[in-house]
């Protein structure tokens, strides 16, 4: 079974590589035929691991291609999956499934309904990369990644192949827990480094501001059916503030490089959840209020 990846960007670089280096079949979907032009000039894709470069002359294509896609990897940010997934839909077979990477919550509800027949497994992942060129990758960061379709607890046979390629995973049937916790981990530290320009240990010296956030966003999480996600939620933002002190948060990142944020599918959908579970969260809006006003800006979408 051939795996289809869309998006050579971070993510999608680092599964397409070590698939392809474990000896299963692989094929990347560019965003056009400029791109994919652009592709067949680097002669493949570059994994950068442990400061050694390796090139992977993986099989190009564009989402117009025909042959029908069985399994596919969604690699694209969370504002770009929707549109990029209904490119793949004529292609898609009956039975297709679809791995969904993209960090915060709102997208794959838009991916489902955009694809009502393909099997959409959500994914939440702690990996860390990076692109230092077009089409070369470093694997910034060893974690796990989490894979799951609500409520099942029978795991595809495809996960063999993961465990082959030597990509960390669990499946988990509560994988909307993991993914409402790392979203409330996000909302609590990343809107903060941003405003405050700083370093995630930068955090320490605002800590009812961190502490506000964290009350607000348990609460939240109980009203929306995710108590085990709520629990201890200050004690562990606490601990990645200090286990991480030293680094940048990825939305400080992405708004010092001039990229476009994921803004609405964290902090954006947090507080549409609690307008739609009719709960006051006065600390979450006012920091979604000052996070847009911060990025207009600069130019920068604030959706
Ligand atoms: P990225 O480096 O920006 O890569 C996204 C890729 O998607 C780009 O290469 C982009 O193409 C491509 N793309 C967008 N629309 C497309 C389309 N219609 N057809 C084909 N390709 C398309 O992003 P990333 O860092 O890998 O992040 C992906 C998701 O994973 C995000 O939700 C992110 O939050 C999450 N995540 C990332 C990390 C990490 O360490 N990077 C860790 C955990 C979670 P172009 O190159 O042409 O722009």
């Amino acid at each position: 079974m051939t795996w289809h990846i869309l998006g050579a960007g971070s993510l999608g670089s680092l599964w397409a590589t070590r698939l392809a280096r474990a000896g299963l079949p692989v094929r990347l979907i560019l965003r056009d035929a400029p791109r994919l032009a652009a592709y067949h000039a680097a002669g493949g894709l570059s994994l950068v691991e442990n400061g050694q470069a390796r090139r992977y002359p993986i099989p190009g294509e564009t989402a117009a291609a025909g042959a029908p896609v069985q399994r596919l990897l969604l690699a694209c940010k969370a504002y770009d999956a929707e549109e990029a997934a209904a490119t793949l839909a004529p292609r898609l077979s009956p039975d297709a499934e679809i791995i969904l990477l993209q960090n915060g919550l709102g997208s794959q509800d838009a991916v489902a309904a955009r694809l009502p027949r393909a099997r959409c497994i959500l994914a939440s992942s702690t990996e860390g990369a990076f692109r230092d060129g077009d089409f070369r990758v470093v694997f910034a960061g060893q974690g796990h990644t989490w894979l799951g379709i609500e409520g099942q607890a029978q795991a595809p046979a495809w996960l063999g192949e993961l465990e082959q390629a030597g990509i960390a995973h669990t499946w988990s049937a509560e994988i909307l827990a993991k993914l409402w916790r790392k979203l409330a981990l996000n909302c609590a530290i990343n809107p903060l480094t941003v405003l405050h320009d700083c370093r995630n240990g930068g955090l320490a010296a605002w800590p009812d501001e961190v502490a506000a956030l964290c009350q607000e966003l348990a609460t939240l999480l109980r009203a929306c059916g995710q108590a085990s996600a709520a629990e201890g939620l200050h004690a562990e933002v606490q601990r990645v503030i200090a286990a991480t002190a030293a680094n940048y948060s990825s939305m400080y990142q992405d708004v010092a490089a001039g990229r476009r944020t994921e803004i609405a599918y964290l902090l954006g959908h947090a507080c549409q959840a609690a307008a739609r579970q009719q709960l006051a969260v006065p600390h979450l809006q006012a920091l979604q209020q000052r996070l847009s006003a911060h990025l207009a800006a600069r130019g920068l979408p604030v959706t």
